[in-house]
């Protein structure tokens, strides 16, 4: 590695795992299992849900607001390696989906979350699509589908924007820190960090 990234590295915000400062939220990590678009795992099996600690921050409110209403969070994706990004590209290289890896994703700067709901004993609650759905049921225009629904994704949405992030048009289940691309795209390990 050159110095030049060694120092880039160095200087990056640190990740914190998420699930240390929101204790009842469900992990689900898709792409640590076969349940996924791919069919194909590809983090490893007991991958932390890993962000920038700003993120982590804004999902902690994004959490309170919606447990006062009656939901956790569940957690499908949180900091993707930047070398993943390259093998979901190459599965499904549709812009808007899935982002080009010269571009990055937002994932991979620990400046984006995908998630739903769960009800507070944990079940699952109707979304208008299946995660990782890429069609018009997943947008957030989406007419279609039942009310509650639509009711669970406007929920989510109004929490999610109301401590800061933004939402993905085509993906419900998406949102990015407004800043996330001043943030440097990373490609280290998803373990948990150790604690110092
Ligand atoms: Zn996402």
């Amino acid at each position: 590695m050159s110095l030049v990234a060694l120092l880039a590295l160095s200087a990056a915000e640190p990740l914190v795992e998420v699930h240390a400062l929101i204790p009842d939220a469900i992990v689900d990590l898709r792409y640590a299992t076969d349940d996924n678009f791919m069919h194909k795992r590809v983090y490893p099996a007991d991958a932390a849900c890993l962000l920038l600690e700003r993120s982590a921050t804004l999902l902690v409110k994004a959490a309170e607001v919606l447990r006062r209403q009656g939901f956790r969070l569940k957690l499908y994706d949180c900091y993707r390696p930047a070398s993943v990004q390259g093998e979901l590209w190459k599965v499904m290289p549709v812009p808007g989906y899935v982002a080009d890896p010269k571009k990055g994703s937002n994932h991979s700067r620990g400046g984006a979350v995908d998630l739903t709901l769960v009800t507070l004993d944990g079940r699952d609650v109707e979304m208008p699509s299946a995660y990782d759905t890429f069609g018009k049921a997943a947008h957030h225009s989406y007419s279609g589908g039942s009310e509650a629904s639509r009711a669970h994704r406007d929920l989510l949405r109004a929490a999610m924007e109301g401590v800061g992030f933004v939402k993905n048009a085509m993906e419900w289940w998406h949102y990015d820190l407004p800043d996330a691309l001043a943030h440097p795209l990373r490609d280290e390990p998803m373990v948990r960090p150790v604690l110092r």
